[in-house]
């Protein structure tokens, strides 16, 4: 793969003579094979790739690019990625600056006629919330508001509205089967969203402190309150000054909650937890999922799981 400075000088040709050599390479270490005849959708992270296969059922074949693991901040696709992105029909960002590397690569790599979906761009203004300096790497207009939307499932909802309309625009002749889809995913959408209301409203401790603030979206709309995180710009570990006056913030507030995430090392929750003397609990909470585990294989099973955890330290 070409180093990251590269590609901004890289020609779309030159580009296209790259993904030759890649694609004359043995398939070894690769992943499964395309799937014939259906439309190849690309996605970012495991939610917006499962939106994307609840909406497009058997007609597409969905590749997620972030995987279980690895952070949508600062991921880099692989060259096998690349490959699929040069002939997919739809390529689907969460958008709001989360993913800063995606911009460069569709220019570059995605073909000419794919369809880019940002799947927050129907989300209205008033319901974004500003970002406390996010984004590294991320262009200063892409960076103003918090891109963690999609654990609100009512912005969910506005998400998989987006994921329609770009299958359809990619592929009108089935325009029926993705609207019928979304219809019936909307509809659990909002059953989950009963779910999660009444899970969280059993809590009686309201606040927490988060890893990184992926769950401001989510605590807005079931009335908890994120206090805090542990790092404001994922992947940046806290200093020593950072995390005291975190826990001063804890003891003040009387936060008892620290949520990690499976992405990220739990070095500084645990160092937290330790300096409190046995009062603070962690535990880990994941904004992503996991295609591969059964208890997080959705964005439903996910924020089941979630409130799952939330509830045990929580309620
Ligand atoms: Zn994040």
């Amino acid at each position: 793969m070409r180093a990251p400075g590269e590609r901004h000088t890289v020609t779309r040709a030159a580009a296209g003579l790259a993904l030759v050599a890649v694609l004359a390479l043995p398939a070894a270490g690769c992943g499964r094979e395309p799937e014939a005849g259906k439309l190849k959708v690309a996605a970012t992270i495991a939610p917006i790739a499962d939106f994307c296969r609840q909406v497009g059922g058997d007609l597409v074949d969905v590749e997620m690019f972030v995987p279980s693991g690895a952070s949508p901040h600062t991921y880099e696709p692989t060259s096998r990625q690349m490959v699929f992105l040069s002939d997919a029909g739809v390529f689907v960002h969460n958008g709001l600056g989360l993913e800063g590397w995606v911009t460069d690569l569709v220019g570059k790599v995605g073909a000419a006629d794919m369809v880019v979906v940002d799947a927050s761009a129907r989300i209205p203004g008033r319901e974004l919330i500003e970002a406390a300096g996010h984004e590294p790497g991320a262009e200063p207009a892409d960076a103003v508001y918090d891109p963690h939307v999609w654990l609100d499932p009512n912005l969910a909802i506005l998400q998989v509205e987006a994921i329609r309309d770009g299958l359809v625009e990619a592929d009108p002749a089935n325009a029926g089967t993705y609207r019928k889809n979304a219809r019936l995913y909307i509809s659990e959408l909002e059953e989950l969203d009963g779910y999660v209301k009444t899970g969280t409203s059993a809590f009686t401790a309201r606040k927490f402190v988060a890893f990184h603030p992926a769950f401001t979206y989510f605590a807005r709309r079931y009335g908890l309150e994120q206090v805090g995180v542990i790092e404001e710009l994922p992947g940046r570990e806290p200093g020593a000054g950072e995390i005291s006056r975190l826990i001063d913030l804890m003891e003040e507030q009387k936060v008892q909650v620290v949520f990690t995430e499976p992405q990220f090392s739990p070095r500084a929750a645990e160092a937290i937890a330790a300096e409190s003397g046995g009062s603070v609990v962690v535990r880990a909470l994941d904004p992503l999922g996991d295609p591969d585990d059964p208890e997080t294989a959705t964005y439903i099973a996910l924020m089941r799981h979630d409130v799952g955890v939330m509830s045990e330290v929580m309620k």
